[in-house]
């Protein structure tokens, strides 16, 4: 860092802190040279993550788009508005921090359902019929399948409390 007051390029850092998100970091740095002290904010680069569609369309990747679909698949359904932000929150997370720059709209779809399986039953086999439109009844059926084996499973599972 340049120090803004004598212009010399020579500082160490005194106080870092992380803010409560954890996504911004702010440091307190002494001038070698003057001993001034100056503060510098760090923050994520956040790269927009392009989403092609399955018209081959091409378009930001936008959580409030992500947010309505999951909102129309537990309409009616115990969810709180809390968990649909969670969800979309993670799969923002996801994104961002894995760095994807471009994605299909159908591996997004994905991340939701897996979310959704863990939300609501009902929920997520609404949001597959919707995503899985394109693919044929089988695949729908198959997915419909595996997941109820699966939930199934789960509840005859002993528990050892
Ligand atoms: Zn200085």
């Amino acid at each position: 860092m340049r120090c803004p007051f004598c212009d010399k390029i020579d500082c160490r850092v005194v106080d870092s802190r992380v803010s409560e998100d954890g996504l911004l970091v702010r440091r307190r740095r002494e001038c070698s040279m003057c001993g001034k002290r100056y503060t510098t904010h760090e923050r994520i680069e956040v790269i927009p993550t392009m989403v092609t569609k399955t018209d081959g369309t091409i378009e930001q990747f936008d959580p409030a788009k992500v947010r309505n679909g999951i909102l129309r698949s537990c309409e009616k359904r115990p969810v709180t508005t809390a968990q649909i932000d969670k969800i979309v929150q993670n799969i923002e997370k996801k994104l961002t921090i894995g760095v994807i720059r471009d994605i299909d709209s159908k591996k997004i779809g994905e991340m939701v359902m897996n979310e959704l399986k863990e939300t609501d039953e009902v929920a997520y086999v609404r949001f597959a019929s919707v995503h899985l439109q394109y693919a044929d009844l089988n695949t729908l059926r198959n997915e419909i399948d595996i997941f109820l084996e699966a939930s199934r499973a789960k509840k005859i599972e002993p528990k050892n409390d």
